[in-house]
């Protein structure tokens, strides 16, 4: 698709409410864009009145351009736009309406003509859609979307439709420029990667955690990540694809990612025979909790992130949440924790990350005994932690960390 213009135009959503500090968060966003769009011809990244508009030195890397910034946390939607600036805009409507002519309103008319025409492929309806952030103009919206609507009409000859049309061409008239677009393609929301302090994400091979990481990802938090392994080594453990699901946030990312891999054996060599099974579970997650804790620590990230969401399996009771995180100082975040399944798995897919999560791994979770309790006290967890040694086992799991850093190819 030839563009008529080699500007996109990005619409920032939550950091709008923003106040005192939203240059801060701009800053940081126009920098998450810059890479994202690395090695693309960018000639500027502008702020003009509440838009961030990318002018484009190729207009037929528009596309391209598009696409990469969809994945950019904190824009709301993208767009390739016309600019029109009021110049040539308001002196126009001044002379028409002096003399008492209907207004001609020319270069948005002629923008929204070209526009429609080149995006009208398999469309039977179009509407204009007309917003004005500066409310001097001399027309309103409906005047506005009137006039545009019969010169696009004109132009590609298609009926107008005001529900649900095929085609919508937007015109937002600014306090200097009047931008005309037809295809938003909506962005995820949330606030600039890196604005939000650094998490360690315990991430396991399966459905949930990687969504939890992301949607922290989207909050602009910026991830470690931790994965506990079975087996004498990481070869054995075979990790692969574990590191394909840091691969695949790392597209979210404005940095290389880094895992952390560590084994269990720390656990196991001190549980066998002192732990009970019904007690096993959830001792194991109080080792991960802890050794997560001890590695967050190591690299300033300031709070964890799991996948537990509330009673989706007996480690994830209200009782063993409690229990598991009882001696944790830093704060165990759990965005999917109200969600279902259901919702968790929308999102998977979304996110690109369900054809990976669903391959087999054996998960040193799943080789666990298989009838926790379900109201494990705080009090005989404590009991049982110094009886194994539970602290020792951290220190030694947390020191046979390998670190791997995942940059997106
Ligand atoms: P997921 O789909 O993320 O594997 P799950 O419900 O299958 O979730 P559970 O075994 O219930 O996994 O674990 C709950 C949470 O504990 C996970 O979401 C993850 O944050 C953490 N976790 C489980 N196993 C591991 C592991 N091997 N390494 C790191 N974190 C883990
Ligand atoms: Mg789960």
């Amino acid at each position: 698709m030839a563009l008529a213009t080699p500007i996109i135009a990005c619409a920032y959503g939550e950091i709008a409410l923003k106040g005192r500090n939203r240059k801060v968060f701009l800053r940081k966003l126009i920098n998450n864009m810059q890479v994202a769009l690395k090695g693309e011809p960018v000639a500027s990244i502008k702020h003009v009145e509440s838009r961030l508009l990318v002018h484009l030195a190729d207009p037929d890397r528009a596309a391209g351009v598009t696409l990469k910034l969809r994945d950019v946390f904190g824009l709301q939607w993208i767009s390739p736009v016309a600019v029109v600036p009021r110049a040539e805009v308001d002196p126009e409507l001044r002379e028409d309406q002096e003399s008492g002519r209907e207004p001609r309103l020319a270069r948005i008319c002629a923008a929204a003509a070209v526009l429609a025409a080149e995006n009208r492929t398999g469309a039977a309806s179009f509407k204009v859609e007309t917003r004005r952030s500066d409310r001097a103009f001399g027309l309103n919206s409906p005047e506005i979307s009137r006039l545009v609507g019969a010169a696009v009409f004109q132009a590609i000859g298609l009926p107008g439709k005001m529900s649900q049309p095929d085609l919508t061409v937007n015109v937002l008239v600014l306090k200097d420029n009047v931008l005309v677009f037809t295809d938003k393609e909506p962005a995820w929301g949330g606030l600039p990667f890196g604005s939000s302090g650094r998490t360690m994400v315990l991430l396991s091979g399966g459905i949930d955690s990687p969504v939890a990481a992301w949607l922290m990802m989207r909050r602009g938090s910026r991830p470690d990540f931790v994965h506990f392994y079975s087996g004498r080594n990481i070869q054995e453990a075979d990790v692969d694809k574990i590191k394909e699901l840091v691969r695949i946030l790392a597209r979210y990312s404005a940095v290389p990612l880094r895992l952390f891999l560590v084994p269990v054996v720390p656990y196991e060599m001190r549980s066998i025979g002192v732990i009970p099974d019904r007690y096993d579970m959830v001792m194991f997650r109080r080792f991960m909790v802890k050794t997560a804790s001890r590695l967050a620590r190591r690299n300033s990230c300031l709070g964890l992130v799991t996948g537990d969401s509330l009673g989706q399996v007996a480690s994830q009771t209200l009782h063993n949440l409690g229990a598991i995180s009882s001696d944790v100082e830093l704060p165990i975040l759990r965005p999917l924790i109200g969600m279902d399944k259901m919702e968790i798995t929308a999102w998977s897919k979304k996110i690109g990350a369900f054809t990976t999560s669903i391959q087999p791994y054996r998960d040193c979770c799943s080789i666990r005994s298989p009838k926790p309790e379900l109201t494990d006290r705080a009090r005989d967890l404590l009991l049982f932690s110094s009886k194994m040694e539970l602290d020792e086992a951290v220190r030694e799991a947390a020191d046979a960390a390998e670190k791997v850093e995942i940059v997106l190819d």
